[in-house]
């Protein structure tokens, strides 16, 4: 936490990174992508407006806490309290990831603050596994700890492609409301009454847009069609994490560039409300 963060910073967007990549089932390498991120947002080739015209280099529009240190086997003890602080300060976090078994810890100290939360998760796969592989926290299952915890009220997927028999199954068990890649546009749905939590897992993207991404799955999302259905999004978004960025797999950093463009985009979301 750095030392702007003072009570000025109420409902303040504020990056927090979460080096982590413990849970992923086939990769490792996303515990190398805040940093990149950070870089890429940063970076000179591009300005700091958004699209929808919010300067995030103006003074006091965005805060950055920095990373998460993790000691062996702690991850998600401190991922909770972490988030908990920066909710505790008034704060809009927006996590960069990491692998995606980072939302879980991430929401249980969001649902200390919204118990009415609506996630809206963008990605190619439901993560909706009661167990892969034997483990319950894998990034493959966060979705299905949320949902039995009662961590959110409602839990729309966008741009779903990789179901399958058990993860439907799932859906239909926690109501969850799954738009597959078949289905978009889908603006109507990203309308919500109350908190809005955003979850982009980066292979929502066509791996021709995100190459780097540790689970490439064909058919997905533009960068465009991405950033249309964030734009799309009408409610109080409350908090948001981008995850899975794989920079091991990246080709040149032009996942990373990608990146961080959708937090740009984000973030630009954030400060309009
Ligand atoms: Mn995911
Ligand atoms: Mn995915």
């Amino acid at each position: 936490m750095t030392e702007r963060m003072t009570k000025k910073g109420i409902g303040m967007p504020t990056l927090l990174g979460i080096p982590f990549d413990g849970q992923s089932s086939y990769l490792r390498g996303a515990g190398d992508g805040p940093p990149k991120i950070r870089e890429a947002l940063h970076c000179d080739a591009s300005n700091e407006w958004t699209e929808s015209g919010i300067d995030l280099g103006a003074l006091g529009a965005l805060d950055d806490a920095g990373d998460l240190v993790f000691s062996d086997n702690n991850t998600f003890e401190v991922i909770e309290p972490g988030i908990g602080k920066l909710l505790a300060a008034g704060r809009r976090p927006v996590s960069l990831g990491g692998d995606h078994s980072i939302t879980y810890p991430i929401l249980k100290a969001f649902a200390q603050k919204y118990p009415e939360l609506t996630i809206l998760h963008f990605d190619a796969h439901p993560d909706l596994y009661d167990e892969f592989e034997g483990n319950l926290l894998s990034h493959a299952c966060p979705f299905a700890r949320i949902m039995e915890s009662g961590l959110a009220k409602r839990l729309v997927q966008v741009g779903i492609r990789a179901m399958n028999g058990h993860q439907r199954e799932q859906a239909r068990r926690f109501g969850v409301e799954v738009v597959g890649m078949r289905g978009l546009p889908a603006y109507a749905k990203l309308k919500a009454a109350g908190p809005i939590y955003i979850s982009f897992d980066m292979d929502v993207l066509d791996p021709a847009f995100a190459p780097g991404v540790s689970h490439r799955e064909p058919g997905g999302m533009s960068v465009r069609e991405a950033i249309a259905h964030l734009h799309a999004i009408e409610g109080d978004i409350v908090g948001a994490d981008v995850v899975e960025y794989n920079p091991v797999r990246d080709l040149g950093d032009m996942t990373a560039t990608v990146a961080a463009k959708i937090v740009k985009e984000i973030l630009g979301k954030l400060i309009r409300k």
